[in-house]
């Protein structure tokens, strides 16, 4: 069975670790949510190959509509694209995510965008977390590795109940987590 790319670059992510451990998460957070699982130290392919969807885990049913049919999907809180939906009804003329992150120390709302998107994330690790025990989650994508990102995130874990509580880390691909992956999967995996 193919993997998709971010089980692909889960994979990675898992073998470069600096502590060897058996349970880990990993999220993309770029112009949507994705992600991979590795679980018992294997990765997590499910029935269908399904396995890592974890951007369509729905935690607001009073949130945006998502793609996928379902309301307030982490992805539709959470993404690059839910950040630019958000901060142009807020920001006139609009501004980038990168021009976002860099002006969210002196402005408000730029930090309330992007707390509200580490909140959501914050949310699927703890969930996740709550599922399937694990030692850490790694974070990637454009987003998760902005400056400042992660530890917002960590921030809001924090603030959860203890046992749901995880570390967060960053992922070791950087941007082309997915491509590095796949190249990783081709060899060692094939
Ligand atoms: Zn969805």
């Amino acid at each position: 069975m193919m993997l998709n790319d971010a089980q692909a670059a889960a994979w990675f992510e898992f073998v470069n670790l600096d502590t060897p451990i058996k349970n880990m998460a990993f999220i993309t957070v770029s112009t949507g949510v994705g992600g991979g699982l590795v679980i018992d130290g294997k990765l997590h392919k499910g029935t269908t190959g399904l396995a890592g969807h974890i951007g369509h885990i729905a935690v607001d049913p009073d949130g945006p509509e998502c793609g996928c049919g379902q309301r307030g999907c982490v992805e539709t809180l959470a993404s690059g694209t839910a950040i630019e939906r958000i901060s142009k009804q807020i920001f006139f003329p609009p501004v980038s995510n990168v021009h976002l992150f860099s002006i969210a120390d002196e402005d408000d709302m730029a930090e309330r965008i992007i707390r509200q998107s580490a909140g959501a994330i914050a949310t699927l690790c703890t969930n996740l977390k709550a599922i399937l025990d694990l030692d850490v989650v790694v974070i990637g994508g454009g987003v998760g590795l902005a400056s400042g990102y992660i530890s917002r995130v960590q921030e809001a874990i924090n603030e959860k109940p203890n046992f749901c509580q995880v570390p967060v880390v960053a992922a070791k691909g950087h941007y082309d987590a997915c491509l590095l992956g796949a190249a990783f999967q081709f060899n060692e995996l094939n």
